[in-house]
């Protein structure tokens, strides 16, 4: 069902993109693409449980993930500098970064995951926006700011397997970010939270992810074998 969603949503708008002309991708590789931690959960762990409130939901989500994805940038970020990625590039693109007032402006991928990580924690902080008393609704000013949070996370797994994938893989942590990206890619496209458009960036990953068969070694395992 879910899988259905992402692949109507890809297919909607398919981006002419540019192969990467530096190289292959390493994370697409099918000794990558099949090791995953879980896979057979990924479903129930999107679907919004019976009796919950949906913004609830997606604002938990958003932490969860924030958490975890911040974790998984942390463990590569003495790799990330403003001499290694003096761009922030994510996937086929350059991703520019927005200021307050709207104007586009360029930055190293260290500063982008910088402001990212500072605007996320301020909208996931801010109590008129995501209310943590029982009594307060979620205001309409909400669906656009986790929308703008899902984006973020995005980016930053795609800057991520980008420029750092050897690194993830030299420190195992590839099956760990594979079950990270489909999770949220699956949770997104349940909730409607990234454009279609930016979802077709990594059409090629999700697809790869979907269609292969999670490794029985990989599977279960979070400890660094070697
Ligand atoms: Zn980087």
């Amino acid at each position: 069902m879910v899988f259905q969603a992402v692949g109507k949503l890809l297919g909607k708008h398919k981006i002419k993109k540019k192969a990467p002309a530096e190289t292959e991708k390493l994370y697409l590789d099918p000794r990558c693409t099949s090791s995953r931690i879980l896979d057979a959960d990924i479903l129930m762990l999107v679907a919004l449980p019976k009796g919950v409130n949906v913004d609830e939901w997606l604002a938990s989500n958003a932490s969860a993930f924030y958490n975890h994805i911040s974790l998984m940038y942390g463990s590569i970020s003495e790799f990330c500098t403003i001499s290694s990625c003096p761009t922030m590039k994510a996937w086929a693109i350059q991703i520019q970064w927005t200021d307050e007032k709207g104007r586009k402006r360029k930055c190293s991928g260290p500063q982008y995951a910088d402001y990212a990580a500072s605007i996320i924690q301020k909208i996931l902080t801010d109590e008129d926006l995501v209310p943590t008393k029982h009594c307060n609704d979620f205001p309409k000013a909400f669906k656009p700011a986790i929308q703008k949070t899902f984006r973020f996370l995005f980016h930053l797994l795609g800057h991520i397997y980008t420029c750092h994938f050897k690194t993830v893989v030299n420190l195992e942590l590839h099956p760990h970010l594979n079950t990270l990206y489909l999770h949220l890619l699956l949770f997104c496209a349940e909730f409607h939270l990234l454009d279609s458009r930016e979802m077709a960036l990594s059409e090629d990953l999700t697809t790869a992810l979907i269609n292969s068969s999670p490794c029985p070694k990989a599977s279960g395992s979070n400890s660094r074998n070697t």
